[in-house]
């Protein structure tokens, strides 16, 4: 399917910001890009689009569901195109994320839920700590 056909698909009107911002997260399906990251991107594939823009399309685009937005730090959100729930490990030295899924991770949530009778909705679960690159454990 086309990217113009996913957002027609939303509800969203096709325009060529929307359509260039998820072009670039649809091509990078394993990262995780900050709005300056995506902005960089589509300068250097000769698109004038400003830095507002890119914010204002990509808060479009996660209420569209088509992208997820990350915190994974105070001053900063990530965007990745929107795919099967995971979660994620960060590598505090070297910025790498590893996606993860784990099945009795998410009945242990659920269960804990249960006990006290809460209707679970959504969870976030970041792990942070250091990647096995050997640059990033023996410093
Ligand atoms: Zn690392
Ligand atoms: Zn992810």
């Amino acid at each position: 399917m086309s990217n113009n056909d996913t957002l027609k698909d939303a509800g969203l009107k096709v325009t060529h910001p929307r359509s260039e911002i998820l072009d670039i997260l649809q091509a990078n399906p394993e990262m995780h890009l900050s709005a300056d990251e995506i902005h960089n991107k589509l300068v250097d594939n000769k698109q004038s689009i400003g830095l507002a823009t890119v914010y204002r399309v990509l808060t479009q685009l996660e209420i569209a569901g088509l992208i997820q937005k990350n915190q994974f730090s105070d001053n900063q959100s990530s965007y990745e195109i929107k795919k099967q729930h995971h979660d994620h490990l960060i590598c505090t030295k070297c910025g790498k994320i590893i996606e993860f899924m784990n099945d009795d991770l998410e009945k242990l949530q659920e269960k804990i839920s249960d006990k006290y009778q809460f209707r679970l909705d959504s969870h976030v679960m970041t792990l942070f700590g250091v990647c096995k690159n050997g640059s990033c454990q023996n410093e």
